[in-house]
């Protein structure tokens, strides 16, 4: 199957004046398209879905390469009108771990670049997203057919952000840390989540301020808004009058887990709590008898040693689509992260009008107002979640005061202003504009 058509007028765009006819968008190790809550698969894969189908929204065609991980993925598969995802060919057609895919790289770059020759497709703007991608887009340049156009680079997170708060089993390689070192330089402009990691790259890799723009993701508004609260326990089959406390992601240690399984006690044993509240516990894996099994199954076993697995429900990841549901029918949601890029799942609670208690850390800091759209806790500090989370299971003027400023306070992220907001950065770097990439996309604040 070709990929999606342009719009008119012409077939290449180039017969016009018009700068930006085509992007590409490159997505190495994990497809828009995989299943979301597991090791590799959430906030960027949503990022990139929903940017590339709001891009081609705004007259952008769009292209989001991804290596092929089975032999039966066809090459291309439409993603929403506009938009292909394109399976590449690197290595053997099966998952391969992340940490092992920077040796495929060059195969992919050749195979994209030769997928484009093939179907006759150029592409405007190239924005790579983390930082295997951004290698990725870096040999495309090089190549004999390179590709010439601007490329933007987007870490997601970098090693050193990760580094920082990881145990020595989980930190990155040296490979990733020299990497992201050398990507600010090769890439003609930088795209941050958040204000703290823009400082980051001016301020330790040395990138120019003038490359580098701070655009938020952002949220869909038109799945996450509120929703009855008695209806969705029905309908999820909960009771109505357990106190809730929803997690939502994947299980990875940066979410700050460990620092969830040791404030339930804590929460059990509160006095000022008349019923102890349950986790709800979406992502991870269950089994074919609905256990949990994989990383999850080593959660469940950490909650029976702390004494509190009968706090626990473990419902396996979920569409998101019936997220909005499971949002809806909580009384708080609990983001312990030890570091968040954006932290989606925070602004998805908040539009559904459900208040956070969060980790004061990377774009939670930003996105979370303390004590006005949330509460913001030190990080990896289960005593001070467990107070959090329970200030807003007690207090309900609380919980409905931080409810409205939490739905306020999502609207800065509606997609159609953040899409804006990147294609207008796509049309300075494609118009060969290099001095100042970023404009009035400031949407914190
Ligand atoms: N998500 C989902 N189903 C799940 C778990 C997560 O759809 O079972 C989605 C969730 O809606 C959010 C994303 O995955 O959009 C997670 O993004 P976030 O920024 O919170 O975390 P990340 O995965 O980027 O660390």
């Amino acid at each position: 199957m070709s990929p999606a058509g342009y719009s008119d007028p012409a077939l290449f765009g180039y017969e016009t004046d018009a700068p930006l006819r085509r992007s590409a968008q490159i997505c190495v190790h994990t497809s828009p398209l995989a299943t979301l809550g597991g090791k590799d698969a959430g906030g960027m894969n949503v990022y990139v879905r929903e940017l590339a189908c709001h891009l081609a929204r705004l007259g952008l065609p769009t292209d989001v390469f991804t290596r092929r991980t089975s032999p039966d993925t066809p090459e291309v598969t439409p993603l929403c009108p506009g938009v292909s995802v394109v399976a590449v060919a690197a290595g053997p057609p099966e998952p391969v771990d992340k940490n092992d895919l920077f040796p495929l790289l060059p195969e992919f770059a050749a195979n994209m670049v030769r997928y484009a020759l093939r179907e006759g497709v150029r592409y405007d703007i190239v924005h790579a997203h983390y930082w295997l991608s951004g290698w990725a887009a870096h040999l495309a340049r090089s190549s004999k057919a390179s590709w010439s156009a601007p490329f933007v680079q987007m870490f997601h997170t970098t090693a050193h952000m990760k580094n920082a708060v990881a145990g020595a089993a989980d930190r990155e390689p040296a490979l990733r840390l020299d990497t992201e070192r050398l990507l600010p330089n090769l890439a003609d402009g930088l795209i941050s989540a958040n204000p703290d990691e823009r400082d980051d790259l001016v301020l330790r890799f040395g990138t120019p301020a003038a490359k580098v723009c701070t655009v938020p993701p952002g949220v869909d508004l038109e799945l996450f808004h509120p929703r009855d609260r008695g209806a969705a326990r029905a309908t999820l089959g909960l009771p109505g009058d357990e106190p809730l406390v929803l997690f939502v992601g994947r299980v990875d240690p940066i979410k700050g887990i460990d620092t969830l399984l040791d404030a339930v006690p804590l929460l059990a044993r509160n006095d000022d709590l008349p019923r102890k509240p349950t986790v709800l516990f979406v992502g991870g894996d269950l089994d074919a008898a609905g256990e949990p099994t994989g990383p999850l199954a080593s959660v469940a076993e950490r909650a029976t040693a702390r004494g509190v697995t009968d706090r626990f429900r473990f419902v396996g990841s979920q569409p998101q689509e019936r997220l909005p549901l499971f949002y809806a029918a909580a009384d708080v949601v609990a983001v312990p992260s030890r570091y968040e890029s954006f932290g989606l799942v925070a602004v998805e609670a908040m539009a559904c009008g459900i208040p956070v208690v969060a980790s004061r850390v990377g774009g939670l800091l930003f996105t979370v107002e303390d004590g006005a759209s949330g509460l913001l806790v030190p990080p990896q500090d289960p005593a001070a979640l467990a107070e959090g989370l329970a200030l807003v299971l007690v207090d309900d003027i609380c919980r409905r005061r931080l409810a409205a400023g939490a739905l306020r306070s999502a609207e800065r992220f509606a997609w159609p202003g953040v899409a804006a907001a990147i294609h207008r950065v796509y049309g300075r770097l494609a118009a060969g504009q290099r001095a100042e990439l970023c404009g009035d996309e400031e949407i914190y604040g």
